[in-house]
C-alpha cells in the first residue's frame, strides 16, 4: 500500500500528457486528492466520526459513497470538492478507481475483503492462464480490475455482494455465460473463465485473453516502463490463486504432449497433458492441425498437399524416430541462413547501419520497440567488443522483426503471424514458415523427442523447400548433407 502511494505521483507526472481537456498544474494537489481518500484509519477514526461506519464499509470493501468522498475532502478543504467531476475523471483514466453506480466509486486498494480460495472450484473452467513479472509493479491488479469496470464488465454478484476481493476479482463476460475470473499472487496475476453450466467455449477464452493483455500492456507501459510479462500456466487446471494445490510453469516449457511437472513436490509428481492446459488459450495454427491429422492416420489430403513439389530434394533415409526429429533442428539451423540472405537483400550491409540509426528512437521507444539486448545489437556500444552492427550477430527474432515493421517486403498471403497455406510461395511467406516451425520445435533441441516417419516427411519437404526458395538455391548442398 505504502509503494502504491508512493508511485501514485510518479503515474501523474508521466500520464500527463494525456491529458488534453483537463490540465492539472499542481501534481502534488491531484496525488494529495487521492491520498486523503485512502488516508489510514487512525486518522479517519478522529475526523470523520459522523461518518464512522461508512468508512469502516469504505475500508473493508473499496467502496466509496459520494457523501463519505465529500466529508473525507471538506476536512481538507483544499477545493477538490469543486473539481470533483475532473479528479474523478482523471482518477478513472489512471485505473485508481472505477464509477459503480451514480453515487458510489469503487477504490480496489482499500479492498480488504480475502478472497475465499475455493469457492468457484467446482465449475467447469478452462485452466489457470499466468502473466508473470520478475517483480508484479505496484496496484498493476488493482488498475487491472479498475479498467475491467469500466469496459464496462459486470461484477458477478454473490447474493447482494459482488465478487471483487483484496486478491481477485470475477467479472461476467459479454454473453452472460463465461465468467471471468482474474486474480493476483506475489509475483503474478491469473486467469480462468468457468461457466455455471455447460463447457467453457475456447472462442471466448481467447477473446477475453486478447482483452485481458492489452489492457495490461497499457498499463504495464503508463505504469512502470519495463515491467514486461511473461506467459505461464498452472500445472494442473485447479489451484487458481493457489500455490499449495498447483505451480505455475512457464510457457515455453508446454513442448511435448505430455511431461512430468517439474515444479510440484517430489511426493506428489503428477503428469502435465500439454494439450489440455494450453488450448483454451492457443489458437490452434493450421500446422498442428495438419499433424495431428496425420497422427490419427487420416493422412491422405493434408499430407498429399505438403508433400507437393517434393521432388527436387530427395528425403534422407532414416527409419529411426528420434534422428527424425534432430534432422528437423539441423534443417530449422539453416533455415536461419536462409533468412538471413533475404534480409541482407532487403538491408544492404553498406546501408544497414544508418537505416538502424533513422529508426533508432522508433526502435527504442516506439510500438515495435526492441528489447535491451537486442538493441545491443542493433547499435552496439562505442568501445564494445564490436561496434560494427551486422545480420550475422542477429537472431531470428531481431531480423524477422526487422523485416516485418521495416522493410518494403510484401506481406505473406495469410498475414504476418499466421500459418502460411501450401500454396503461399511468396519470400515473406517462407520466412513465416521457417518462424513458426523454429518456435515449434527448436525449444527442445538436444532432448529425445521423438518424430513419426509420415509427420517427419511431410515437414521436411516443407521446410526445405521453403529453405531452397528463400536463398534462391545457394543453401540446397548443405540441406543434402544432412
Ligand atoms: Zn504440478
Amino acid at each position: 500500500m505504502l509503494q502504491f502511494f508512493h508511485d501514485i505521483r510518479a503515474i501523474v507526472y508521466f500520464d500527463q500528457e494525456f491529458l488534453s481537456e483537463v490540465i492539472i498544474l499542481d501534481v502534488q494537489w491531484f496525488a494529495d486528492a487521492f491520498k486523503n481518500i485512502i488516508t489510514d484509519k487512525n486518522h479517519a477514526k478522529e475526523d470523520l466520526y459522523a461518518f464512522a461506519s461508512e468508512w469502516d464499509k469504505f475500508n473493508e470493501t473499496g467502496e466509496l459513497y459520494d457523501t463519505l468522498l465529500f466529508a473525507i475532502w471538506k476536512m481538507n478543504n483544499n477545493g477538490y470538492i469543486e473539481h470533483k467531476d475532473n479528479i474523478m475523471l482523471y482518477m478513472e483514466k489512471l485505473g485508481l478507481l472505477a464509477k459503480m453506480n451514480e453515487e458510489k466509486w469503487y477504490v480496489p486498494c482499500m479492498n480488504k475483503t480475502p478472497f475465499p480460495v475455493n469457492y468457484f472450484s467446482s465449475y467447469p473452467a478452462s485452466s489457470v492462464l499466468c502473466y508473470t513479472f520478475d517483480f508484479l509493479p505496484a496496484g498493476i491488479f488493482h488498475r487491472l480490475v479498475a479498467t475491467c469496470m469500466q469496459i464496462p464488465w459486470e461484477v458477478l454478484a454473490d447474493n447482494d455482494q459482488g465478487c471483487i476481493y483484496q486478491t481477485a476479482a470475477i467479472f461476467v463476460f459479454h454473453d452472460l455465460h463465461h465468467n471471468i475470473m482474474l486474480g493476483m499472487t506475489q509475483k503474478e496475476i491469473q486467469l480462468q473463465v468457468f461457466v455455471a453450466v455447460g463447457e467453457v467455449d475456447v472462442s471466448k477464452c481467447l477473446q477475453i485473453r486478447e482483452n485481458i493483455e492489452r489492457m495490461l500492456h497499457n498499463l504495464s507501459n503508463t505504469f512502470q516502463k519495463n515491467s514486461e510479462f511473461h506467459v505461464a500456466f498452472k500445472c494442473k487446471p485447479t489451484g487458481f490463486c493457489d500455490s499449495k494445490e498447483s505451480a505455475v510453469i512457464s510457457e515455453s516449457k508446454f513442448i511435448r504432449a505430455t511431461f512430468q511437472c517439474p515444479s510440484c513436490p517430489a511426493n506428489e509428481k503428477h503428469c502435465i497433458d500439454t494439450q489440455y492446459i494450453t488450448k483454451f488459450w492457443k489458437q490452434v495454427p493450421e500446422e498442428e492441425s495438419k499433424i495431428n491429422k496425420v497422427k490419427s492416420g487420416n493422412e491422405d489430403t493434408t499430407l498429399t498437399e505438403a508433400m507437393k513439389g517434393a521432388t527436387s530434394i530427395e528425403l534422407p533415409s532414416t527409419d529411426n524416430s528420434s534422428e527424425n526429429f534432430d534432422k528437423i533442428m539441423k534443417l530449422l539451423h539453416i533455415g536461419v541462413d536462409a533468412i538471413r540472405i533475404c534480409f541482407d537483400k532487403f538491408f544492404p550491409k553498406e546501408h544497414l547501419e544508418k537505416t538502424l540509426k533513422d529508426n533508432e528512437t522508433d526502435m527504442r521507444k516506439g510500438q515495435f520497440r526492441f528489447q535491451p539486448p537486442q538493441l545491443e545489437i542493433l547499435f552496439p556500444p562505442q568501445g564494445g567488443p564490436s561496434t560494427a552492427v551486422s545480420s550475422l550477430s542477429m537472431d531470428i527474432t531481431i531480423m524477422y522483426k526487422l523485416l516485418r515493421n521495416y522493410s518494403d517486403i510484401t506481406p505473406p498471403g495469410n498475414g504476418w503471424g499466421k500459418d502460411p497455406k501450401v500454396e503461399h510461395i511468396t519470400e515473406s511467406d517462407d520466412i513465416e514458415r521457417i518462424r513458426l516451425y523454429r518456435n515449434k520445435y527448436s525449444h527442445d533441441a538436444g532432448s529425445n523427442l521423438v518424430m513419426k516417419d509420415n509427420v517427419f516427411s511431410a515437414i521436411w519437404t516443407d521446410l526445405s523447400q521453403a529453405i531452397i526458395r528463400l536463398s534462391a538455391g545457394v543453401l540446397k548442398r548443405r540441406i543434402s548433407e544432412i
